[in-house]
């Protein structure tokens, strides 16, 4: 296997069926990994499975609802049991999103964003750190946003989760470094997916998203697989404790 490949590689990815995560289970296993994904609908993750299939990835699902420590505790399961007990590769990439004045939430909302967003990713390292030190060489791959790097539209919850994921990303990268697992977060801009085609169907708010990045354009998923795909590869074994944002120039942009 080549500093390119993901050959025979073991991968977790989470919330696989939509969006950046879907982009990220097709691009690791065209890369050659065996993946592993998950949602909490079944019809969708069956029809998914069924593409994949036919397309020759190798690729196993299970329905969970990452929100949920049970539903987290068979997911782990599932894998350890089809992974023989060893992981390479974990991407936390479920998270969603309710946009409103910060005054406007409810405990409720405060609690779903946080479990959603940020438990789940903390309680899922903790429950694969087994796995991926099993391996010999494990990579961690996070999802946040830039909205956890400047102040967006976003939402203060959802800015928050990210901001923390940002931070575990260093803190994990630190700890588990003496298990040889790597920790990098990938923080998109917007992409179009169906997280976010209710905004940018807006477009006054589409416009000011272009005229703010330099690139001039909303990204797609595509274009955050690979960078996840890089990180995860033998080519990128010295890069640990990042976050990297994929904008379009977003985040360094001052007045351009
Ligand atoms: P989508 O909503 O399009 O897809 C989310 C995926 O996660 C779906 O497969 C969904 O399936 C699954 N999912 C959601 N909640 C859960 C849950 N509780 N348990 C298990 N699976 C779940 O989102 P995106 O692809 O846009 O976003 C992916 C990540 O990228 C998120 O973390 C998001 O914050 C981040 N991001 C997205 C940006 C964008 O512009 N789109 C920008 C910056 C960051 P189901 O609903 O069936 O469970």
């Amino acid at each position: 296997p080549g500093r390119w490949s993901l050959h025979d590689k073991m991968a977790l990815v989470t919330g696989g069926t939509r969006g950046i995560g879907r982009a990220v289970v097709e691009e690791l296993a065209a890369l050659g990994a065996a993946v592993h994904t998950c949602c909490r609908n079944e019809a969708e993750l069956g029809e998914r499975l069924k593409e994949w299939e036919a397309r020759g990835f190798r690729v196993t699902v299970s329905v969970c609802d990452l929100s949920a420590r049970d539903q987290r505790e068979g997911l782990i399961r599932d894998v350890a049991d089809r992974f023989g007990g060893k992981l390479d590769i974990l991407v936390n990439n479920v998270g969603t999103n309710i946009r409103k004045p910060t005054t406007g939430y409810s405990a409720e909302e405060y609690s779903f964003l946080m479990a959603t967003n940020l438990e789940s990713a903390y309680r899922l390292c903790q429950l694969v750190h087994p796995l991926l030190r099993a391996s010999g060489s494990g990579s961690i791959v996070f999802i946040s946003s830039v909205a956890g790097i400047v102040a967006l539209f976003s939402g203060t919850i959802y800015a928050m989760t990210k901001g923390a994921m940002n931070q575990l990303t260093k803190n994990l990268a630190c700890e588990w470094a003496k298990d040889n697992i790597r920790t990098n977060c990938v923080a998109p801009g917007y992409i179009l997916t169906s997280l976010s085609e209710g905004i940018l169907a807006n477009k006054e708010f589409e416009d000011s998203v272009k005229s703010r990045t330099p690139l001039r354009r909303v990204g797609e998923p595509a274009e955050i697989s690979s960078l996840v795909a890089f990180l995860c590869m033998p080519g990128s074994t010295y890069i640990t404790g990042q976050t990297i944002a994929v904008d379009g120039g977003m985040t360094v942009n001052g007045l351009y």
